[in-house]
């Protein structure tokens, strides 16, 4: 995902970038491919770069541990500038030197992508812990006799 800005006008560019998350530096959490959608906005001094960057995730659910797809959304803005008295204590922000003529978005992707994993991972909004009666039943409890108290509690539980 690299822009080559030697030569650029003033002026607003898009570019879309599809990239292998693979390639990205994304671990196997991630599949297929990065899209990035970008909004580039030079003027005299700098240059503005909007992004809107998704990939799809595989995950496991917090509650019932079952693997699920989600894709994962991001969008920022970076500003990079010739002007060294910039604000370069900003995260967002980069200092460029004369000789610079490609801005490289891939370790900014990357890094908002993963930031923007949800903290709670939900297969789906109401998922529920299983239910503990089921997996009691699952046991064959004929061949232990010792299981059939344990089975009138279920029943007694039941009715
Ligand atoms: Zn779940």
């Amino acid at each position: 995902m690299k822009i080559n800005i030697s030569g650029l006008s003033e002026g607003i560019l898009v570019y879309d970038f599809v990239k292998p998350a693979i390639e990205l530096g994304l671990d196997q959490n991630f599949l297929g491919k990065v899209h990035a959608h970008v909004t580039l906005e030079k003027s005299a001094h700098q240059i503005t770069v909007m992004v809107n960057a998704s990939v799809k995730g595989l995950f496991v659910c917090d509650r019932c541990t079952d693997e699920f797809e989600e894709e994962v959304k991001t969008s920022f803005t970076s500003v990079y500038t010739w002007n060294n008295d910039g604000e370069a204590d900003d995260d967002d922000f980069y200092i460029l030197r004369k000789e610079d003529n490609i801005i490289d978005l891939d370790g900014s992707v990357k890094e908002y992508l993963l930031i923007s994993i949800p903290l709670k991972l939900l297969c789906k909004k109401n998922c529920t812990i299983p239910d503990s009666v089921n997996v009691i039943e699952d046991v064959d409890p004929v061949a232990d006799p010792r299981w059939e108290k344990l089975q009138k509690l279920i029943r007694t539980e039941k009715n």
